[in-house]
């Protein structure tokens, strides 16, 4: 599954910054042109999080970040719910949001 080696990077990425202390919340930032399914990036979570000590207080929050392209013809800004939108002009969009995919915050327990 795509998203289940997604989920596991990004919580070794949080692991590693955790330098052994309890995670206690995790943000991940992930854009609607991703293609990955919210739902999909929770089930994989708790996957993990049950085989994982650190992780078994945490919480996942996910912060879904809407597409945005802009028009390589006319410049204009568009709104993009799919990659295959054109602009209103008929021109291709260049994506400038949508895309992201990465742990945007980390709360560690203090000891
Ligand atoms: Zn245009």
């Amino acid at each position: 599954m795509h998203e289940l080696s997604l989920v596991q990077d990004l919580v070794r990425v949080g692991l590693a910054a955790a330098e052994g202390r309890t995670i206690r919340r995790l943000v991940l930032e992930v854009g609607e042109l991703t293609c990955v399914a919210p739902d999909a990036l929770r089930f994989a979570f708790a996957a993990i999080q049950a085989e994982t000590p650190l992780l078994s207080e945490a919480t996942l929050e996910i912060e879904l970040q809407p597409g945005r392209g802009r028009c390589r013809a006319c410049a204009a800004e568009a709104a993009l719910s799919s990659p295959l939108d054109l602009c209103s002009c008929g021109g291709a969009l260049e994506w400038i949001a949508g895309k992201e995919l990465q742990l945007k915050l980390l709360e560690v327990a203090h000891v």
